[in-house]
């Protein structure tokens, strides 16, 4: 157990709440975010993503077969070969390129094999059509309007791609009822402008589609991360931004917690910063303030070094908490506490000629759950106590409690 795996979620995230405030109030009208934020986006979206193309296409794929049945009604003399096309050619393309995008790993990858799947699906039936002789070929090329709303509203492909597909899809349209030569050229244009419409309009709702599923995303995310900040806010000591004493309970409850199924060794440092009193009588509140933050940051810096969490226990007094630690690891972190203190060489005239800020220092080691949390502080705070009657800046260890079951 180390200490990172004590402080749980993280609140420091690569995008800042400012950035992403800035992203929803620009509107997103472009369909784009900022470099990193649309990196993130693509990657955050794209098991959903995956899972939601595989199910329509699914779907899709049961609903393309159904016309089967068109097929034989319409198209009944070239019907061996479209019902070939379609279970034999299609269907399988379809079913393969849903297992290819399994394995892709980008968006673009699964959003741009979906799209090649839905166009040529689009393709067949339209291409065997040609060669029909049917008076329903007029009624038969209208199941393209479907395959254009399949691409645009039910796969709700990007814009951009989805535009690519449907300029593709209206192409095979425009170019095969004009080779079918089944209307005359009036028909054609007509049935042409209804295709074209059709296309814009469904861009559009594409276009508002996107739009919204964006910003969604950004609402989600300033959620997420206005959770992370209001987490970070509870947990941290505002002067020193140590960890407070809010969280020092939570942390400590989970390690006693853990320990129920797995007995493990703890240790607890108290550390008491010497004089303190006289040296905001001296130098004011907030030198004294300074002095405390400066002590709380090489707190900090040397309890990382050592695996171990600092928390601001209260007034100028701060607890290092290290697991998985026996006292001679527990010494070990106490002294190099000590002469991290010492090493700012924080002046404190008032004491002497030369003298620098120091630090006393309890520790107390036991096996958590027998030993617990408040007796384990109890210890620490015994033997700080030693320390400062010992003549300050020195540690003392209390008597080991590894042993000893006590009641929580
Ligand atoms: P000792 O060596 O025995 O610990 O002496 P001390 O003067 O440090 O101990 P005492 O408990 O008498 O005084 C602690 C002082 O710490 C008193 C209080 O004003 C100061 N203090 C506590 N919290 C803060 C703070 O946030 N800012 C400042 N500037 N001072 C604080
Ligand atoms: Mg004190
Ligand atoms: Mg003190």
């Amino acid at each position: 157990m180390t200490a990172s795996d004590l402080e749980g979620p993280t609140p420091d995230d690569p995008h800042t709440l400012a950035e992403i405030e800035r992203a929803i109030a620009s509107g997103v009208y472009t369909l784009r975010f900022n470099r990193a934020l649309e990196r993130r986006y693509q990657a955050d979206t794209l098991k959903s993503r995956l899972r939601f193309i595989t199910v329509v296409g699914i779907g899709g794929a049961l609903v393309y077969n159904l016309f089967l049945i068109s097929d034989w009604l319409t198209l009944n003399d070239v019907f061996g070969y479209v019902a070939a096309g379609r279970l034999l050619l299609i269907t399988p393309l379809f079913i393969a390129l849903l297992v290819l995008c399994q394995r892709f790993n980008q968006r673009w990858a699964v959003e741009t094999a979906a799209a090649c799947g839905t166009v040529a699906s689009s393709l067949m039936p339209l291409v065997v059509m040609i060669y029909s002789h049917s008076p329903y070929r007029l009624h038969y090329q209208l199941g393209m309007l479907l395959i254009m709303v399949y691409c645009t509203m039910i796969q709700q492909l990007p814009t951009r791609l989805a535009s690519v597909a449907m300029l593709c899809m209206l192409m095979i349209q425009l170019i095969t009822t004009y080779l079918a030569d089944f209307l005359d050229f009036r028909i054609w244009q007509a049935n042409a402008l209804l295709f074209m419409s059709t296309v814009a309009l469904l861009l559009m709702a594409s276009y508002f589609q996107e739009r919204s599923s964006r910003l969604s995303y950004l609402f989600a995310l300033r959620g997420k991360l206005l959770r992370l900040q209001l987490l970070k806010i509870a947990r941290t000591d505002a002067l020193t931004q140590l960890h407070n004493r809010r969280y020092q309970g939570e942390v400590m409850a989970a390690v006693w917690h853990k320990a129920a199924a797995t007995p493990v060794s703890v240790a607890v440092i108290l550390l008491d910063i010497d004089h303190f009193k006289a040296y905001n009588d001296n130098y004011g509140h907030l030198q004294g303030d300074t002095c405390l933050e400066r002590v709380s940051q090489a707190v900090q810096q040397a309890a990382q070094a050592h695996n171990a969490l600092a928390f601001r226990f209260g007034g100028e007094e701060l607890l290092v908490l290290q697991v998985e630690a026996d006292i001679g690891q527990a010494r070990a972190l106490g002294e190099a506490l000590r002469r991290a203190i010492a090493a700012l060489a924080i002046p404190h005239p008032v004491l002497g000629e030369g003298a620098r800020v120091t630090v006393s220092l309890g520790i107390a080691t036991a096996m958590a759950p027998h030993t617990g949390v408040d007796t384990l502080i109890a210890e620490a705070d015994g033997a700080l106590y030693d320390a400062k009657h010992a003549g300050r800046d020195c540690l003392r260890c209390a008597q080991a409690l590894a042993s000893s079951p006590l009641p929580s």
